[in-house]
Formats: structure tokens, C-alpha cells, sequence
């Protein structure tokens, strides 16, 4: 009998519990007649902002808005560079691009596959105004050295933790160490909504209300048709908002299942010839969102996995520097990225992913290197 598949990512399982709760929550909204905004929205901001210790979060409609309105609320713009690694998903490039400044791809650290001190300072010209710390696959970027160094040279600190939702540094949430953090509750996240999402908590207070309300229109708070700023339209929906109150206790426990899991796959990848697993440094407590692994013969492990109805995917098959529209880009020494890419492979890992799964994806992962290499 041929086991039953195992898929990439399963985002129906950790939730089964949970479903009374998201009817009730949902049929609260449809009843009140408050979509966009309201108590719902306030009640998740404060837990969001609570959970970093922060005194502001601002809801907005995606990750990728949440990263733009946070430049446009510091006033970058046209003329300005901004500093991002080659290795992330786009969104954190186009935040850049939309508010009309030049993203400066950087390379990243070859065990931690995130930007150090060292590849942030190689991109930083005069024109540098910030840089945008990705928190990749999970596991935190070294905050110490990047905000030292941004310190020095007078540039801001803008947090990418779409993919880093409880990680963190030194024993302190990432996204509490730049000027502000910013997220996404896209579905596939560690804590996803039922569609897009995304907030910013910030220590900032002018900051916050900047992004507000570029998100809403421009909208002065006194006046809701007065518009001093030229803004846009991104807000989150109370819809949005009650699912992620439902979700957020669950967060940590998730997590861990997480964490069980990558320790699983490392004690038995750990030591493997042929493959290569990212190795964080001490101060990173990772959430695992991607459990990403590095081998020669990529396309290969990746077809093995698929004849044996394993769920694998790429992040990410291009750096940025090479996807079509941004290949005028300044970049810096991009070396690592590139030769890493053809490289990467996502292994399955969701909470609720159980060992025996594991297990079959360590056996067959194995033996397609092991055959690759005889
Ligand atoms: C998902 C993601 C984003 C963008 O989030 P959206 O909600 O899809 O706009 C930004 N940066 C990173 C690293 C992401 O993984």
C-alpha cells in the first residue's frame, strides 16, 4: 500500500478546532454592520501591538501596503535608495518601487541565507534613507549589528516580518528593534486570515498615525473629508480582524509545532552529505515559517519528492535583482544569492505535519541525494 501523500502545506489542519469560534465571530460582524474599521479592528490592533510590547499597530490590507505606507510615512521617496536583500519575496522590492524610491539589492549570509551588518553597509550610498531587514523563512536577522550600523549611518530601520510572526531576537520580538515592523496576514503566514491582511506596530506615535492615514484616504482625525496628505486606500476588514483574534492565542502553540518539526528534519539532515540546512546564529529564535534546505541537484530531489506525493515548492527560483522588471537595479555583490537559488528547496511544514511525515520526507530526500551523488 503506498502511503498517503504528504502535502506542502496544510493550512486546514491546525484549525479544525476552531471553527465554532470563527462562525461566532463572523456572524458578531455580519450582524453588526461594522466592516471596515470598528471595535473589531481596534480589539486585534491592541492584542497585535500587546504581543510586541508596543504601544501602536496599525491594521492595513496587506503586508506589501504595510511596508509602503511605513516608507511613506517616513518620507522616502523619489531620489532615495533603499537597502533589500536579493533573497526575498518581491513584495519587499515593489513596497520600495511604489513610493517611487530604488530598492539596492544586497547579498545575504550564507549559513543564515538573511543580510548582515557587513551586506547591508556594502549597499548604502549617499542616497541610502533606509533599509528593509527581511526576517526569512522564519528566523531573525541580527538586529544588534544591522541597527548599530544603521545608527552610524544615519539611515532607518524598516522590519519585513511577514514570514517572522513570534520570532525573535535576543529574547525580543522582532519588530520592535527598527522604527517599525511590518507584517502579513496573508493565509499561507504563521498567522494568516481568510484572505489579505497585514498591520505595523511601531513605538512611533507620530509615525502610526502617519500610516493610518495615508491608509485611509489621507483622512485628518478631526475630519473624515478633510485630506491634508494625499493618501490611498488600505485598511483591514473587521471580517479580517475577528478570524486573527480567533487565531492569535493559538500563534505560539503553533509555532512550537513548528519548532518540533525543523528539529526533527535537522536531526535527521543535520549531518547529511549533499544537503545543507540554514543554521542560525544563537540569538535567532525562529518560528520555522519555511523549512528550507539546500542541494546540488534541486530539480532532481524535487521530482523524487513529487513521484512520492510530497509536497515541496522554491523560495525563491529568482533573486530579485533578476526578475524582469527590476533587472536595472543597483545591486551589490549579489554572489551568495545567486548561487544559492538554484539550490533551495522547501520541505513540507505546517503545525500539525506529524513525525511519521516527516520521517518519509527525510527518507526519500535522502535517497534521491544519496542516488544524485552515486
Ligand atoms: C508575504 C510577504 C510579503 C507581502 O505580504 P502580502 O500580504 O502578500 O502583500 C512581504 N514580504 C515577505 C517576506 C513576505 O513573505
Amino acid at each position: 500500500m503506498t502511503p498517503p501523500p504528504v502535502p506542502f502545506l496544510d493550512l486546514e489542519r491546525s484549525q479544525r478546532d476552531l471553527y465554532e469560534e470563527f462562525d461566532a465571530a463572523w456572524r458578531s460582524i455580519t450582524r453588526s454592520a461594522r466592516y471596515v474599521g470598528g471595535p473589531v479592528v481596534e480589539a486585534f490592533e491592541g492584542a497585535w501591538a500587546a504581543e510586541h510590547g508596543l504601544d501602536h499597530a496599525v491594521g492595513v490590507a496587506n503586508g506589501t501596503d504595510a511596508l509602503e505606507l511605513v516608507l511613506r510615512g517616513l518620507g522616502i521617496g523619489p531620489g532615495d535608495e533603499v537597502v533589500v536583500p536579493a533573497n526575498t519575496f518581491i513584495a519587499t522590492a515593489e513596497a520600495v518601487l511604489a513610493v517611487g524610491a530604488l530598492p539596492h539589492f544586497v547579498d545575504v549570509d550564507p549559513d543564515t541565507l538573511l543580510v548582515t551588518a557587513s551586506t547591508v553597509a556594502s549597499g548604502i550610498t549617499d542616497r541610502t534613507a533606509a533599509v528593509i531587514v527581511v526576517h526569512l523563512y522564519g528566523q531573525a536577522a541580527d538586529m544588534t549589528a544591522i541597527t548599530a550600523l544603521a545608527s552610524r549611518r544615519g539611515i532607518a530601520v524598516v522590519e519585513d516580518c511577514a514570514q517572522a510572526q513570534g520570532a525573535q531576537w535576543d529574547g525580543r520580538a522582532v519588530g520592535t528593534f527598527g522604527v517599525a515592523g511590518c507584517t502579513s496576514f496573508y493565509p499561507g503566514k504563521n498567522l494568516g486570515a481568510f484572505g489579505d491582511g497585514g498591520a505595523v506596530v511601531t513605538r512611533d506615535a507620530a509615525l502610526a498615525r502617519a500610516v493610518r492615514s495615508f491608509g485611509d484616504h489621507g483622512r485628518s482625525e478631526i475630519f473624515k473629508y478633510e485630506h491634508p496628505v494625499v493618501g490611498r486606500n488600505s485598511r483591514l476588514d473587521a471580517l479580517q480582524a475577528a478570524v486573527l483574534l480567533v487565531k492569535l492565542p493559538h500563534l505560539q502553540a503553533w509555532n512550537t509545532h513548528r519548532r518540533n518539526a525543523a528539529d526533527q528534519y535537522s536531526q535527521r539532515l543535520g549531518e547529511e552529505p549533499g544537503i545543507t540546512l540554514t543554521r542560525q546564529a544563537p540569538a535567532s529564535t525562529s518560528v520555522h515559517h519555511l523549512q528550507v534546505v539546500r542541494v546540488d541537484d534541486r530539480d532532481r530531489a524535487q521530482a523524487d519528492l513529487a513521484a512520492e506525493g510530497i509536497g515541496t515548492a522554491v523560495h525563491y527560483p529568482f533573486p530579485c535583482h533578476q526578475q524582469k522588471g527590476y533587472a536595472v537595479m543597483p545591486r551589490a555583490g549579489v554572489l551568495e544569492t545567486e548561487a544559492t537559488s538554484p539550490r533551495l528547496l522547501s520541505l513540507p511544514m505546517f503545525p500539525g505535519i506529524d513525525r511519521e511525515e516527516v520521517d518519509r520526507v527525510c527518507d526519500v530526500l535522502i535517497a534521491s541525494v544519496r542516488g544524485s551523488s552515486a
